[in-house]
């Protein structure tokens, strides 16, 4: 379970290894009811990292009964809004100060490149928290006028339970984005990370749970009492401990369709909230009404339009337009992934992206300077193929790149096809690859009937000079993120979800919130209403 010195070059990567690959459930790390486990891969050699015990319906039965009761008993949603607002920010600095450690670990399990782990998705997971936990305390309903002698208010409630089900894209954020609203609203968690990558999540889990164990048997303190000692008893030893109760967050990782299902048709689980693909949002969203009308949201995939209007910068919108495709090996549900380039500027734009793609440096994700490593596993490996053959049959030109890259682990060259038409294969379905395809339009209205002709609508990509061309496109553009001259910005503040079949609702910033809280309406008589 260590991962080897050998393959790490040129950057210092702190000695990681294995420690958690267990369920957590109830604050302990217990084996699955059937004792199964499965195996979990490095992308690089395709080689077993470890072996993670396999969750089934039994655990997540287990896991929502600790979850149940930790909502039902409390302390979570019963102590003040600031006692659980200073137990995300301590867990999320206790995050910081293992930033290194989880950032390879997630390179590891990822194949993601350790740079971008390193300096983007930690600080932007730690953040997030510091976001949500400044929300914690801030959440409050409000009065409404009534017609009769009425007194009305309204509370904002946390939902109780929610399941929540990530992808193995970015673990981490994916976690972050989930469990940072859930917890700040007072809910209690079962989640279940992707079978590909459970490695880090198991590991902040363990960090939620660290507290001062020790000093509390020593006073013999009631268990819930925990966090409210560490915060107001012994603020020296709890510096670095988050003291989050046993049961409030339980990780099950497993497999989609036993794990994943057994929690998406719980009925004693309150709300389900899953990204991933959209046929098993689907699936989610059929399991959640058959059983107890589980509010859903979904986060899914897409196929964002990227478009580069005639008055743009070529070498910068090059720069960007291949960022916006490539970037976490194009393994991203708002991936810019139909490049739709103005006829103006469209050779040269052609000829730089194909340079810049040839360019790219594709290799061991902990290597300096690499911006890309291996597709997650053998599963994605091979459908990015058969599309990019998809592309080729169906006579869209192959600029550079097209196939395997080395002869161990799942690295793709980079790929650019040109001439790409609407009704190919390439450019409507998500590949989630480093495929990028390229598209000739002539004028506006012409780019956004094309751009709004998918069943997607997650993200688009507008790049102009022009502030008029900017306000028309970003109105008329059907989806949920529209960036203009920039691409994959995802500050906490900023929401983030799709229209059509891209999913059902928001996640980031404040809208995250609506997600994990009930709003109940309180109505009293007025005995003055004069008064
Ligand atoms: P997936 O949607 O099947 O898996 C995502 C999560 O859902 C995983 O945790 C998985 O275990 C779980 N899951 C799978 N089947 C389930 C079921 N029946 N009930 C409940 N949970 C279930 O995605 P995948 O198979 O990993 O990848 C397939 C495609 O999905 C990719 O090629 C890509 O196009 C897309 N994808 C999108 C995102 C995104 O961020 N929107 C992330 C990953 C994959």
């Amino acid at each position: 379970h260590r991962l080897s010195t050998a393959a790490i070059e040129e950057l210092i990567i702190p000695p990681v290894q294995v420690n958690y690959t267990k369920l957590l459930i109830n604050g302990q790390f217990v084996d699955a009811a059937s004792g199964k486990t499965f195996p979990t891969l490095d992308p690089r050699t395709g080689e077993v990292i470890a072996h993670v015990a396999e969750a089934d319906s039994e655990d997540i039965n287990r896991a929502v009964s600790a979850a149940r009761k930790a909502f039902d008993e409390g302390p979570w949603p019963k102590m003040t809004a600031y006692e659980r607002s200073r137990i995300l920010l301590r867990f999320a600095d206790l995050v910081e100060k293992h930033s290194d450690e989880l950032a390879a670990l997630e390179t590891w399990n990822n194949g993601k490149p350790f740079e971008q782990a390193a300096k983007a998705e930690l600080p932007l997971f730690v953040r997030l928290f510091h976001y949500y936990a400044g929300w914690a305390d801030k959440i409050h309903g409000l009065t409404a006028p009534a017609d009769g002698p009425y007194h009305v208010q309204t509370l904002h409630e946390p939902i109780g339970v929610a399941g929540q089900i990530i992808p193995w894209n970015f673990p981490l954020i994916m976690f972050a984005w989930k469990v940072g609203p859930a917890l700040a609203c007072g809910n209690t968690i079962v989640l279940k990370a992707a079978e590909q990558t459970p490695l880090t999540a198991l590991y902040v889990a363990k960090l939620f749970h660290e507290h001062n164990l020790a000093k509390i048997q020593a006073d013999a303190m009631p268990e819930h009492y925990e966090a409210e000692l560490e915060i107001n008893d012994f603020p020296q030893n709890a510096r670095w401990k988050a003291g989050l109760p046993p049961g409030v967050l339980n990780i099950v990782p497993g497999y989609g369709p036993t794990a994943g299902a057994a929690l998406a048709r719980h009925m004693d689980v309150d709300k389900i909230a899953f990204t991933g693909s959209t046929d098993t949002g689907k699936v989610v969203l059929e399991l959640a009404a058959k059983s107890n009308l589980k509010p859903v949201t979904l986060e899914l995939g897409g196929k964002s339009p990227f478009i580069v209007c005639e008055d743009a910068d070529v070498d910068k919108a090059v720069e960007l337009a291949h960022f916006a495709l490539f970037f976490n090996q194009g393994q991203c549900c708002c991936a810019g992934s139909r490049t739709f380039v103005h006829e103006r500027v469209y050779d040269e734009f052609l000829e730089k992206s194909k340079a810049r793609a040839l360019r790219r440096t594709v290799g061991d994700p902990f290597k300096k300077g690499i911006e890309q490593g291996p597709q997650i596993d053998g599963e994605q490996f091979e459908k990015i193929l058969r599309y990019i053959r998809s592309g080729v049959e169906s006579s869209a030109t192959l600029e550079c790149g097209g196939g395997r890259l080395g002869s161990k682990g799942f690295y793709i060259q980079p790929t650019v096809f040109s001439g790409v038409q609407d009704h190919m294969l390439i450019a409507k379905d998500e590949i989630f690859g480093p495929v990028q395809s390229i598209l000739k339009f002539n004028d506006l209205d012409d780019v956004i009937r094309r751009a709004n002709a998918t069943r997607y609508g997650l993200a688009a990509g507008v790049f102009t000079n022009n502030l008029d061309t900017a306000n028309t496109l970003s109105r008329a553009l059907r989806a949920g993120t529209v960036w203009i001259n920039c691409f994959d910005v995802f500050d906490a503040a900023i929401p983030f979800g799709g229209y059509k079949m891209s999913g059902i609702g928001r996640e980031k910033g404040i809208y995250s919130l609506h997600n994990y809280l009930q709003v109940k309406s309180v109505v009293t008589p007025l005995k003055n209403p004069a008064w």
